[in-house]
């Protein structure tokens, strides 16, 4: 498959087919994020979305999960976006699920319809990176977008039927806003209420511009005990209906799953536990950590 550049997918669809629709990421102005600043957002036309598809034809009937890559693919505009899914299906005769990742702004330039009509053609996930649940820090690290709207997002993406997944970053807010991230993502995560939610914990990867702010010490990371505060000060403030809450990805130091609310009480005292205990040989080592 002739991808452009490198290709960024949610852990939960490593078993999936990855159809490059976008490349790149509309917004590409996060201060923290790395993965799509050498790549000039653009979508790509029907003509090679359709070459590409054929060359998965030998093997469609295997095919079960596809997902639209590159960043933000729901950015396409409805009449562009629906011929590729109807592709799609078309391509993919057992097609269970397509996923695909999705910025606040995005979704709110479709309306409940318009998403409606994306789940008729198997839209079955949409990803959101909400990263933090307070607007002083989305705001320092360039997110474009609001608390608000991410709410809104996420409601829209309810009222549409469709399954949301939202990831939050621990760490983001550096050392001096660590607590104050921490509870108001738990209480916006509790708005959004998705069914599954995850957590990364920040890398400063270059070429991303947080980098030069740490090295030039007007960013302060917290450490990894003050990462797992964060991470428990999350789920404590969370109050959603029914979530699978990991923290599986590679970034972290501590990988936890649980079903929230259920598993609550039983995850923070694991949590607490290996804070008290603070012994570094429990994590995940340094070298072992990757996005
Ligand atoms: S974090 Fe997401 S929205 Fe922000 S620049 Fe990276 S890919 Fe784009």
């Amino acid at each position: 498959m002739p991808y452009v550049g490198a290709i960024y997918r949610p852990p939960s669809e490593a078993r999936s087919f990855i159809l490059q629709v976008t490349v790149g990421c509309s917004h590409n102005k996060c201060t923290f994020c790395s993965v799509y600043k050498d790549k000039k957002f653009q979508i790509k036309s029907l003509e090679e979305i359709e070459e590409d598809l054929k060359e998965a034809e030998p093997f469609a009937q295997h095919i079960r999960r596809v997902f639209l890559a590159d960043g933000d693919a729901l950015i396409i505009p409805q009449r562009k976006l629906i011929p590729i899914m109807e592709m799609v299906n078309k391509t993919f005769p057992n097609l269970e699920r397509i996923g695909i990742y999705g910025n606040a702004k995005s979704i709110l330039k479709k309306s409940v319809d318009d998403l409606k009509a994306l789940k008729d053609l198997k839209l079955g996930i949409v990803y959101i990176g909400l990263e933090s649940g307070n607007d002083e820090i989305l705001r320092k690290v360039k997110k474009g977008d609001t608390t608000a709207n991410m709410i809104d997002a996420a409601a829209r993406i309810h009222a549409a039927g469709i399954t949301l997944s939202v990831t939050v970053i621990l760490g983001l807010g550096g050392k001096e806003m660590s607590r104050i991230h921490a509870i108001d993502t738990g209480k916006v995560l509790s708005q959004m209420d998705p069914e599954f939610a995850a957590a990364l914990s920040l890398m400063l990867v270059p070429p991303a511009p947080l980098c030069k702010e740490y090295e030039e010490g007007r960013f302060h990371l917290p450490g990894p005990f003050e990462m797992l505060e964060e991470l428990a000060l999350i789920i404590a403030h969370m109050d959603v209906t029914h979530c699978f809450f990991s923290s599986n990805h590679a970034s972290n130091y501590l990988p936890v799953q649980v079903w929230l609310p259920e598993g609550k009480e039983e995850i923070l005292a694991l949590i607490r536990e290996v804070i008290q205990r603070h012994d570094r040989n429990i994590l995940r080592p340094e070298a072992y950590r990757g996005l």
